[in-house]
């Protein structure tokens, strides 16, 4: 077992050189403890005896850490203003005489990321993860083994990327033996080079293996913007996944949301009892609605109103607070626009209905027709972006086009879409959005909001109310000036989402929209390959939940479908089509395409189970 440690701690940092002072970058404090601390406090944990630091630029500071780590040797490289870190850990050379983990001094990163790469029984690891899209990262081209074939900084040096370089690499002495002799060979004319240039120098001698750790939580600090999404993300997601005590047992939720979520976000809930009215609390909820609107328009044009319930009471808080004897169109393509359609009955709102095939594109031509010909001068218009019921995606772009062409504010239930597919608000032409925090957002039930057109929202003021509780305009108005909900928030709800934003945030909205359309690939191949059919055409998909055609076998039953995929620990959902009979399978959640891939798995064995006349199929 490696227990030896290199870190490369000499560069100048000068890129983030207002922050840190006079102080190398390994110094910057998160919280109450430097980087430098952290990576030793784990390396430390993960049971490394010898640590050694390869330093420059202000040596002094780190041999000063060896006053409290009698782990610690530094070393140092007295050219460190002109060389790279290559020539850094070539001053090792005759001090290590085993293998060691290699790692940069300015990385964040998840204690994980050792456990990993120091368990890996290969002798020469290289520690890779998806890319983070930060900017300044390494890319890194893999053969089909898993091994290095070339890795640089610039794109055009590779012929396809395979991952992200991290900055944590095991080497073997042998390896590291070879290193040096190529590296001599290339001073001094290379004394530039970086680590990454010498392990690529020999890549074609040496199975580099690169381990892709696509879950792996960590950042590098070279810049500002680095340290601030370090300070605001990454860090926080680290102590949230490390301070989860036990792993929960995992629920494969394939139904319409709740969707399945994180031990971290479960793990988010348990905090002190505290009173929302404190200032903190309406601090926790600031941060959810600015981050909220941040991930679909910018905050000085929008803005996020929150309110404790399900989805639905979004829908109806704009629905019945922003139309006043104006008329609203509502598109009905499934049955969350008849649940529009509902509440506008509810309230008597003037309202015309526009009905569409629920399996079929919108004809935008024939909607524009109808609003040219109705009857009423139409204000509002309001759409389901992801129709639940189907898996059909609405073009909300071209509608949102109608709209601007004839003057009309759409309204968008984008409650299944938010968070997954990207929205932007102003591009869209979006005026009001309505969303939940247990579907893509990957929170726990209990948050609705409504993200709105801030000029829009403060003329509501004018309107005679229809309700107390989900008065947009009053919520918005009283969380504006005081940083509260006007009645009890779900306190434990809303921590949870402060985490599940986080936990997007880390990920991205495109990369969770990759992610997802993985998993209704593995789907779709599953179904066709056994033969099933489903609801809406490829082109038209939301790619976030599937409506399936039920097998005409007589011993077919849903229910007992269901139950056999309870009883393993997977949960479906039953059709919402009067007319067709189906079932839904989501692929929303904190579930990834290997979920996907036992899933259809066990499909295939229901229903081979049922061919053989198993009508009653043993789980
Ligand atoms: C889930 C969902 C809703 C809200 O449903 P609730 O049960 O109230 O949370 C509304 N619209 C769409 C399109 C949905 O998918």
């Amino acid at each position: 077992m490696v227990n030896t440690a290199v870190i490369l701690a000499a560069g100048l940092g000068s890129r983030i050189r207002e922050r840190t002072g006079k102080l190398p970058k390994g110094f910057l404090a998160m919280n109450e403890m430097t980087m430098i601390e952290r990576s030793l406090s784990i390396l430390i944990e993960e049971g490394f005896t010898n640590i050694y630091i390869g330093t420059g630029y202000k040596k002094e500071v780190y041999e000063k850490l060896t006053e409290n780590y009698s782990q610690i040797t530094c070393v140092y490289n007295p050219n460190y203003e002109s060389t790279g870190s290559l020539f850094t850990l070539f001053q090792f050379k005759d001090i290590i005489k085993e293998d060691f983990l290699l790692l940069e001094s300015d990385l964040i990163y998840e204690k994980a990321a050792v456990k990993i790469i120091k368990a890996s029984e290969r002798p020469d690891v290289i520690l890779a993860s998806r890319l983070t899209d930060t900017g300044d990262e390494v890319y890194i081209e893999t053969d089909k083994n898993h091994f290095l074939v070339t890795m640089s900084k610039k794109q055009e040096k590779l012929n396809r990327i395979d991952a992200e370089l991290v900055g944590i690499t095991k080497l073997s002495f042998q390896t590291y033996k070879k290193l040096c002799a190529y590296a001599e060979k290339l001073f001094p004319a290379g004394l530039g080079l970086d680590y990454e240039d010498g392990l690529v120098g020999i890549a074609e001698r040496i199975d580099f293996y690169v381990d892709k750790q696509d879950d792996l939580v960590w950042c590098e600090v070279d810049n500002e913007q680095h340290w601030t999404r370090a300070m605001s993300t990454v860090y926080p997601m680290i102590l949230a996944r490390e301070n989860a005590p036990v792993p929960i047992k995992r629920s494969i939720l394939l139904n319409p949301g709740p969707a399945a979520t994180t031990d971290s976000v479960k793990y988010a809930q348990v905090v002190p009892d505290i009173c929302p009215r404190e200032k903190e609390f309406g601090q926790v909820m600031e941060f959810i609605a600015t981050e909220l609107t941040k991930f679909v328009g910018n905050p000085k044009d929008y803005t996020t109103v929150l309110f404790g319930g399900s989805g639905t009471a979004a829908v109806e808080s704009v629905l019945s607070s922003v139309i006043d004897q104006e008329t609203v169109l509502i598109i009905n393509n499934g049955a969350y626009g008849k649940r529009m359609v509902q509440i506008a009955e509810v309230y008597r709102l003037h309202f015309l209905e526009y009905k569409s095939e629920p399996d079929e594109a919108i004809n935008l031509d024939d909607l524009e027709t109808y609003i040219q010909n109705a009857s009423d001068k139409i204000r509002f218009l309001s759409v389901v972006h992801s129709e639940t019921t189907t898996g059909l995606l609405n073009n909300i772009e071209a509608i949102g086009q109608l709209c601007k062409k004839y003057r009309i504010l759409m309204i968008v239930d984008a409650m299944s879409s938010y968070a997954a597919v990207p929205i932007r608000m102003k591009e869209m032409n979006i005026c009001y959005l309505a969303a939940s925090s247990n579907k893509n957002l990957q929170g726990m039930a209990g948050v609705s909001f409504v993200i709105a057109d801030i000029e829009q929202l403060e003329k509501l003021r004018a309107i005679k109310p229809r309700n107390l509780y989900l008065h947009l305009y009053d919520q918005y108005h009283h969380f504006k000036s005081t940083k509260q909900m006007r009645f009890t928030p779900p306190v434990q709800t809303l921590y949870a989402l402060k985490q599940a934003i986080i936990e997007t945030q880390w990920e991205g909205i495109q990369n969770r929209y990759s992610r997802y359309t993985r998993s209704w690939e593995t789907l779709i191949q599953g179904l066709t390959h056994l033969g099933l059919n489903y609801l809406v055409h490829k082109n038209n998909h939301s790619r976030l939940i599937t409506s399936v055609v039920e097998p005409s076998d007589p011993n077919y039953d849903f229910t007992k479908m269901h139950d056999f995929f309870y009883s393993k620990g997977f949960t479906i959902y039953p059709g919402k089509l009067d007319d067709k009979k189906t079932f839904r399978v989501a692929n929303m959640g904190a579930i990834t395409y290997k979920d996907m891939e036992q899933f259809v798995y066990l499909l295939e064995q229901y229903l081979k189970g049922l061919k053989g006349g198993e009508s009653n199929f043993k789980s």
